[in-house]
């Protein structure tokens, strides 16, 4: 049961894909013609049915639709193929999209003349064609927040922290400090052992005297992305610590009950995150089992995901948001999109998104061509992901936030680059915080 109130249709609708899917697109005659690299189509009359669409440009597609339905082929196409003389053909670009056992594809409109075409052997069965705008330069939200230098993680003076220190320092140096500060607003709650029974695991709750809504956070499920959980760990520093001048967090400070647990995988963080080669670092992106922990939430086979899912049920009902902090290496910046599932609040996601991309733009760290396939999003991620179970099963609304912390970018242990990620999903943060309570 997905609880529909939290999500505001009135307010993301032009946010959701627009259904424009019709029958009248259907035309007879079209056979496709696919290899491995190449993908034509071409005109044949008595042959099967397609639905040809024309792009608008700059806006996407969405394309859902059963494995009865019958999509053998789509590509996209620089003329219309409708209008192609007796046994011509022209060629496209193949959808990348297993149609056996994918259910979706997404199609960009980069040109003027652009047309989409699937091909289908049943045009009666269900298919959906949404259309969702791409958000420009100005569609940002209002205010942004820029953090003052926060420090580097290589340890020593004036650094926020040592990307070597163990799970339990993490929480000893940077969350332990404010429980002794804040003794009415934090609590902590010992989670219990990780899958190889030696390290432990904590919650902290942040609860103001009073509260309009709940958030859950999470870090560390992969401990080799290092500057997420330290953000993290940053961010509530600055929610505890936030008085009224401080425009952005104090609202959150008074109005936000959250439910953090700073680190989940807190054997590889506790590892030697030195390891020369990115083999050693992708072993701590697993836990002591070599289980990636994303992958573990639709089988629960791992006492870390076990203490995740048990502590999140204890505040069942009230939780409105959850946000789980990563880090990726991938190319071409606004990455975030992939992970925005579209039943969160999508206006105030896009948003963000959009600004965050543009900001990396004006700092030279993002092309001026975005990867526009990585933009839209995935509409559903699968319940072995925290997020994917977290929608999935509880109907909570759930975004995985990644920083980019590619070779582009400055050094992920260095200030200007934690900094960064703390901005990063800072934003994230209070605008969807501020979503909540307004
Ligand atoms: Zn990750």
């Amino acid at each position: 049961m997905k609880k529909l109130s939290h999500y505001r249709i009135e307010e993301d609708g032009p946010f959701l894909p627009k259904e424009i899917f019709s029958q009248d697109l259907c035309c007879s005659g079209l056979t496709p013609v696919t290899a491995e690299e190449t993908c034509s189509v071409k005109s044949t009359p008595g042959a099967g049915d397609a639905f040809v669409l024309q792009g608008e440009y700059g806006k996407c597609y969405e394309v859902k639709f059963t494995p009865a339905s019958g999509v053998i082929a789509a590509m996209n196409v620089p003329t219309d193929p409708r209008c192609l003389a007796e046994g011509e053909s022209v060629e496209g670009t193949k959808m990348d999209c297993d149609y056996a056992t994918q259910n979706c594809f997404m199609y960009v409109c980069r040109s003027q003349q652009d047309y989409l075409v699937i091909c289908v052997s049943d045009k009666t069965a269900p298919i959906s064609i949404g259309e969702r705008t791409i958000l420009q330069g100005s569609d940002t939200v209002g205010d942004w927040f820029i953090p003052t230098p926060a420090g580097s993680l290589n340890g020593g003076d004036g650094a926020f922290g040592d990307h070597h220190w163990s799970a339990k320092q993490v929480m000893e140096n940077l969350y332990d400090p404010y429980l002794a500060k804040y003794p009415d607003y934090i609590t902590r709650t010992h989670l219990g052992k990780d899958q190889t029974g030696q390290y432990d695991m904590y919650g902290y709750v942040y609860t103001p005297a009073t509260y309009k809504t709940t958030f859950f956070l999470t870090g560390g499920v992969h401990a080799n992305e290092e500057s997420a959980y330290y953000s993290l760990a940053k961010l509530m520093q600055l929610i505890c610590d936030a008085t009224e001048e401080d425009t952005m967090f104090y609202p959150l400070r008074q109005n936000v009950r959250f439910v953090v647990i700073p680190v989940v995988n807190v054997w590889g963080v506790s590892q030697d995150h030195d390891r020369a080669n990115e083999e050693g670092r992708k072993r701590i992106r697993r836990n002591g089992e070599d289980v990636d922990l994303n992958r573990d939430f639709e089988d629960v086979s791992q006492q870390e995901t076990k203490n995740v899912l048990a502590f999140l049920k204890n505040f069942l009902g009230t939780v409105d948001f959850a946000m789980d902090f990563h880090n990726s290496g991938k190319e071409n910046c606004p990455l975030w999109y992939n992970f925005i599932n579209y039943a969160v609040n999508s206006q105030v996601n896009y948003k963000v998104t959009n600004h965050m991309y543009h900001r990396l733009m004006e700092l030279g760290l993002s092309e001026q061509t975005p990867n526009m396939e990585k933009i839209p999003g995935r509409y559903h991620k699968a319940s072995k992901y925290l997020e994917g179970r977290i929608w999935n099963e509880f109907g909570i609304p759930t975004i995985t936030v990644e920083h980019v912390v590619n070779s582009t970018f400055p050094d992920r242990f260095s200030e200007e680059g934690f900094t960064l990620g703390v901005e990063t999903y800072g934003n994230f943060l209070i605008q969807n915080a501020l979503f909540f309570i307004k």
